[in-house]
């Protein structure tokens, strides 16, 4: 028969899945012999029967009834006793932290009679009926859901009948009057009067805990934070003790170390005389921990000691609720405390110096999201600033710019090179292309999932979301805040981390880190304003280091021109892993691609080609020279024709027009060529249509072109001494066939090349995997292809079968927040599913190829979980943005590690 019910004594901290995350490191406290008031855990096990079932399982009923006398013989004093009553309180805790859930249920046990026993016990009446109207005013808000305010009027108008503004000036007869308010309070809302049986208070708490579980709040946060639905919660009962019982008593929070720097010393505040919730809760100015040192030198003592048990247990920084009973300390609470990402990284190496933890365990302790954050511009801090409002921080970085209230302005003052920061009520998939122009968005309703948010995030730019105090007035081009006006065309600064909104331009600076990335430890030393930046500075040296030599993916770059890539070599890129080249075909140069199509036989075409060679060895030449001695995959041309070409639309206005106004000429001539062109190639889903290799395979000369630039650029730097290491892929293959017939074309090429200039070009030729036929059929493949790279963003778009471009704008907040999707598939992989493709595409080739290299590109390449994923499957590298590279390098560490 399963066990539902433990003692604290019984547990330990790895049974976070039972026993709730509370429960568990209560459970260690006791092991480690610090003062817990005594109680037990009611298992998750518990939750999860009572869930299934609608009701708690009359064993757990049974269970309780034993541990519960086991508590009691423990301190010598009984539930519901007349003379020595012993009070309990009831917490939630489930293995991970929950807001949303019911919180804590103090001093159950209390009734009318055992109210007086608690008064004589402690020798204070007053005390006694604090105790009680407290129970009364948690429990019918927690258990019996009756709405707090309620509670609150009613305190507070007895305060200002007694002419005092805190309640701890309330005196006996007071308190007693409000015990009886609350009481009408709860019978008023209920029903029935509050109930003075403590066991019954007891398992009407117990399963409010159980119900809370399901709150639409807690569900809602759960899917936020990808929290299995299935977990359950725990519940701890426990023994009261009691911080308000004067002005020995007191109760408090504290940190083993600062959560923001780092640094070691006391962290913590001190409320004497108070209970709970009533240090967070804001009620009176809470002391400094090193004020209860003067206070109360003995128990401050035991503290300090206990903490460092607990750093030195726990190896991390903890932090820990505590409660002072005349004199006697008691721990009520500890856990691995939160921290900031600049601490994240300090603690851990600091942890390492003293010898607490290994650099493996350090590199478990930081995260890629945290160096992400430490990565993003900041505004200079001792920049003038004026705030004028403040919201949600919903996609981090710092942004300056004048205010656009729609796409047209926004997209036409960006195109006149002025930085903009979009501004609307909220956003909605036609702001599409505002966002894209603008350096930030600021929108003045929605949450961290609303549609500017979540778009936002995928695009990696900076946005400030639900700013309420902000009014717009989309007519008038206004913003109003107060007596403030910001009209379009002045310029804010928002601040994505912080939520921040500043009238005119604050100064951005790189952050300390990411100097440190761009140009290495010795200078972001110098750099460095103060000792803690340089300790930041060194202890992300030291990870990335470690990581770097704990790694087995390799990190490669997505880059298409010498500049990125020089940029992605000098943050730690082994290579390129996607140059796409379809840029090299747009602005200046995307004539020849139109003469290409408009060509009226293959001499014609021919000659284009030969024109355009030279522009693309140039092209390869830079980028081959830049990455010498590194791999750099180039992706042949893969868009859509249309995208060389104008617009089907505005083309025929113009030519009409043109018609109209009886023009001829040889522009007008050429243009009805083009129109004829473009409306022979207008497909309906592009994207599924006429690109990748089907192009190549359409117009030869295109792939031949390319490669051939490839082996020539080749040929010259080796020339020079150099050590190009190009590596050639074919996009959009769905066939063997396909591939075969591009390597059939490219060898002959590479052959050709190679004679005229006495030297084997043997350079490989691969293909992306990005069609869900590519990975089925991988096996079949692989013969034709040196290598595979995984195009995880086409994949996931064909496998979904949803579009990239208009998806993440139109449904995805929508799928989000009812649960469909936890998180956007194009961010982190869709390990089920499409990942399940990724893993057959390296099986197949494998299969084939024992030693096929395998590679990711796509935006998956920098995303922390997607890499964890990589690593896993067996891939040899992710190539990633520039910008990621080094956060690719840390948790590709932390995945071997
Ligand atoms: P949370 O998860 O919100 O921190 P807790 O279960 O830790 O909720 O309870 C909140 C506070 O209630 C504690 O910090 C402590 O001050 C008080 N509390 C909980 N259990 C006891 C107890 N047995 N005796 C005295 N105070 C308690
Ligand atoms: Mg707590
Ligand atoms: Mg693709």
């Amino acid at each position: 028969m399963t066990q539902y019910v433990y003692m604290f004594s019984d547990g330990d901290k790895d049974q976070k899945d039972l026993l709730g995350g509370k429960g568990a490191n209560l459970a260690e406290m006791v092991k480690l012999g610090l003062p817990v008031p005594p109680g037990f855990t009611i298992s998750t096990d518990a939750c999860r029967a009572y869930l299934s079932e609608g009701k708690v399982p009359p064993e757990v009923r049974v269970e309780v009834t034993r541990r519960l006398r086991e508590v009691e013989d423990h301190i010598d004093r009984t539930l519901g006793d007349s003379e020595e009553p012993l009070l309990l309180s009831v917490r939630s805790g489930a293995k991970f932290s929950m807001p949303g859930m019911m919180e804590t249920v103090l001093n159950v046990g209390l009734n009318d009679d055992t109210v007086h026993a608690l008064a004589d016990f402690a020798g204070d009446e007053r005390f006694a009926w604090d105790s009680y109207r407290r129970l009364i005013q948690m429990f019918g808000k927690t258990v019996l859901d009756i709405d707090s305010e309620l509670f609150s009027e009613a305190l507070d108008a007895r305060k200002s009948e007694a002419g005092v503004t805190s309640d701890v000036e309330l005196d006996v007869e007071q308190l007693r009057t409000l015990v009886k308010e609350y009481k009408a309070i709860v019978e008023d809302a209920t029903g029935k009067p509050f109930p003075q049986t403590p066991r019954k208070q007891l398992d009407m708490a117990i399963e409010a805990v159980f119900r809370s579980w399901n709150t639409e709040r807690a569900m809602l946060y759960r899917r936020r934070e990808r929290i299995p639905d299935d977990l359950g919660t725990a519940v701890n009962v426990q023994a009261m003790v009691f911080g308000n019982l004067g002005e020995t008593s007191g109760t408090g929070v504290c940190f083993t170390r600062d959560p923001s720097s780092g640094h070691s010393g006391v962290y913590g505040d001190y409320l004497p005389n108070a209970q709970g919730e009533d240090v967070v809760a804001g009620i009176r100015n809470t002391l400094a921990l090193s004020d209860l040192k003067e206070r109360d030198r003995d128990a401050y003592r035991e503290l300090r000691s206990a903490m460092r048990r607990l750093e030195t247990h726990y190896r991390d920084l903890c932090d820990i609720e505590f409660t002072i009973e005349r004199g006697k300390l008691w721990m009520l609470q500890t856990r691995v405390g939160k921290r900031t990402a600049a601490a994240a990284f300090r603690v851990a190496t600091q942890l390492v110096d003293e010898q607490l933890i290994t650099m493996d365990e350090a590199l478990e302790r930081v995260t890629g999201e945290q160096l992400t954050n430490l990565l993003f511009p900041q505004f200079d801090k001792d920049a003038v600033r004026q705030l004028l409002a403040t919201g949600m921080g919903a996609s981090p970085g710092a942004a300056v710019g004048a205010v656009a209230f729609d796409n047209a302005s926004a997209t036409a003052k960006a195109a006149e090179g002025v930085d903009v920061v979009l501004v609307r009520r909220e956003t909605s998939p036609e702001d599409l292309p505002g966002m894209i122009a603008a350096q930030g968005v600021l929108t003045a309703r929605g949450g961290k999932t609303s549609h500017a948010a979540v778009v936002a995030r995928g695009m990696g730019m900076c946005a400030v979301v639900g700013a309420e105090d902000l009014q717009i007035d989309v007519a008038k081009k206004t913003i109003t805040v107060g007596e403030t006006v910001v009209s379009e065309g002045d310029v804010i600064s928002i601040d994505g981390k912080t939520g921040q909104i500043y009238l005119g331009a604050v100064d951005v600076i790189d952050s300390p880190v990411m100097t440190y990335i761009a140009d290495g430890l010795e200078a972001a030393q110098a750099k460095a304003e103060d000792d803690d930046t340089r300790e930041l500075v060194a202890a992300v040296d030291r990870l990335l280091q470690h990581a770097d030599a704990r790694r087995r993916l390799r990190v490669r770059t997505n880059a298409d021109t010498g500049e990125d890539a020089q940029r992605a070599r000098d943050r730690g890129a082994e290579g390129i892993g996607l140059c796409r080249t379809e840029h090299q075909f747009l602005g200046e140069r995307r004539e020849y691609i139109e003469r290409v199509i408009l060509a009226e036989d293959d001499e014609a075409r021919a000659s284009v080609m030969a024109e355009l060679l030279p522009l693309q060895r140039a092209d390869f030449v830079e980028l081959l020279t830049v990455m010498d001695g590194l791999p750099a995959t180039i992706r042949l041309i893969d868009p859509p024709l249309h995208e060389f070409l104008p617009d089907l639309t505005e083309l025929t206005v113009k030519v009409e027009l043109a018609k109209a106004r009886g023009e001829e000429g040889p522009e007008l001539e050429r243009d009805k060529v083009l129109l004829e062109a473009v409306r022979a190639t207008h497909e309906q889903n592009p994207m599924l249509g006429l690109r990748g290799v089907r192009l190549g395979l359409k117009y030869p000369g295109l792939f031949a072109l390319q490669i051939r630039a490839i082996a020539e650029a080749v040929v010259e730097l080796r020339g020079q001494g150099k050590d190009p290491q190009p590596e050639i892929m074919v996009p959009l293959i769905g066939s063997r066939r396909e591939l075969h017939l591009v390597r059939e074309q490219g060898l002959e090429i590479l052959q050709e090349v190679g004679e005229a200039a006495g030297m084997t070009l043997d350079l490989p030729i691969g293909c992306m995997i990005e069609l869900p036929r590519a990975a089925l059929t991988a096996e079949r493949i692989a013969h034709e292809a040196d290598f595979f790279s995984f195009g995880t963003n086409d994949l996931t778009q064909t496998t979904w079968g949803f579009s990239r471009d208009d998806v993440e704008t139109e449904f995805f907040t929508t799928y989000m927040e009812n649960g469909v999707l936890a998180v956007s598939p194009f961010e982190t992989l869709d390990g089920i599913g499409v990942g399940e493709l990724v893993r057959q595409g390296v099986a197949g080739g494998r299969k084939t190829k024992p030693s096929l290299k395998t590679g990711v590109c796509g935006e998956h390449g920098g995303d922390p979980e997607s890499i964890h994923f990589f690593h896993e499957v067996g891939l040899d590298y992710v190539s990633c943005s520039p910008f990621r590279v080094p956060v690719a390098r840390l948790e590709a560490g932390r995945a071997a590690a």
